[in-house]
């Protein structure tokens, strides 16, 4: 056993969880007859106020199945440079798309009403036709970073009023949630599509959905399938995000206030210089030159505690569901003893 801060993506189901998966009705996806598919679908278009949804194996795949069916080759996208779409989806948008990205820096990955005007081409041969933007809430890289709902307003009416689509890439978008006390219905009528993951906070072992329109959805789903993303009986894993849709969203503060904890820790740890203020379940340190990275996550590696460098000096840790409080005094005394 170690204790496991790499991501919120280590998460095994839960007793209660596996035993409704064990439970659920299935059929034929394909076939549009999978009931607990058709019941997670329809669950996550009502609590966006969307018409329809798609289950999809991968947030990276409904990410890239929005894109592709907000866009046209040759088209261009809008979007913050350390974002997932762009720089962790391997260069999917150029493969799937045959669309050019724009990119912006944004702060802690967020960007701003601006950054969509002054990006947009102009109208004529020479120029790629601008046509979407991505946002990302909260965002990964920027360290569990998220926009307030004015924030998202004032970005979809910005996007809307030049004539552009706007997709969130909403994979931890319920941390934002739980914090800024924006709802579902608000995100819902902002966003022309939205991808939430369940195989993070949530706890779930797979799975994503996107949600949007009946036509885009459609579309989408075409997508899936000649990406090979069509399945079958996958109501085993649909019933999984159901559950989790009920009941392991409001403990996601838990989360927060453990890597709150963590902050404060390192906050008085000589071999710390800065820690990114934690803002959800993500913390993000940067260490001095006395402790490069590699030998901080070697150390607490002996002490079965697992964390990942994400830069010489830096380092990345994640709080989620299978990380407790016994855990999270374990990790405190580790780090105050180094
Ligand atoms: C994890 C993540 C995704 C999706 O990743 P998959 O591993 O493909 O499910 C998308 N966007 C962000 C911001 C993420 O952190």
């Amino acid at each position: 056993m170690f204790i496991d801060l790499r991501s919120d993506t280590v998460t095994r189901p839960t007793a209660a969880m596996k035993s409704i998966m064990m439970e659920a009705q299935l059929g034929d996806d394909v076939f549009g007859e999978d009931p607990s598919i058709n019941e997670l679908e329809q669950k996550v278009a009502h609590m966006f106020g969307k018409e329809a949804a798609l289950f999809c194996p991968s947030g990276t795949m409904t990410n890239q199945i929005a894109v592709k069916t907000h866009t046209k080759p040759m088209d261009e996208v809008i979007i913050e440079k350390s974002n997932h779409i762009y720089y962790y989806e391997a260069g999917g948008v150029a493969f799937n798309s045959l669309a050019s990205v724009r990119l912006v820096q944004g702060n802690r990955g967020r960007i701003k009403p601006n950054d969509i005007t002054e990006n947009i081409n102009p109208i004529n041969l020479h120029h790629a036709r601008t046509s979407l933007v991505c946002v990302e809430n909260t965002s990964n890289r920027g360290g569990g970073s998220y926009y307030t709902t004015s924030e998202l307003y004032e970005l979809t009416q910005t996007a809307h009023q030049s004539g552009l689509k706007i997709h969130l890439d909403g994979a931890r978008l319920f941390n934002a949630l739980v914090e800024t006390g924006g709802t579902t219905s608000d995100i819902g009528a902002m966003f022309d599509s939205i991808s939430i993951c369940l195989s993070k906070g949530l706890g779930c072992p797979v799975g994503s959905v996107l949600t949007g329109s009946s036509a885009f959805i459609s579309e989408a789903r075409r997508y899936r399938k000649v990406m090979g993303g069509g399945m079958r009986q996958a109501g085993i894993i649909a019933a999984a995000g159901i559950y989790a849709l009920d009941h392991h969203i409001h403990r996601l503060k838990e989360d927060h206030y453990r890597a709150k904890q963590i902050e404060t820790v390192l906050k008085e740890c000589t071999y710390v210089n800065n820690v990114l203020e934690v803002m959800t379940n993500i913390i993000i340190f940067e260490l001095n030159q006395s402790m490069p990275a590699d030998v901080l996550v070697g150390k607490l590696k002996e002490q079965h505690i697992h964390c990942f460098s994400i830069g010489k000096q830096q380092i990345r840790m994640v709080t989620h569901l299978d990380f407790n409080d016994d855990m999270l005094n374990t990790v405190t005394k580790a780090l105050k003893n180094l």
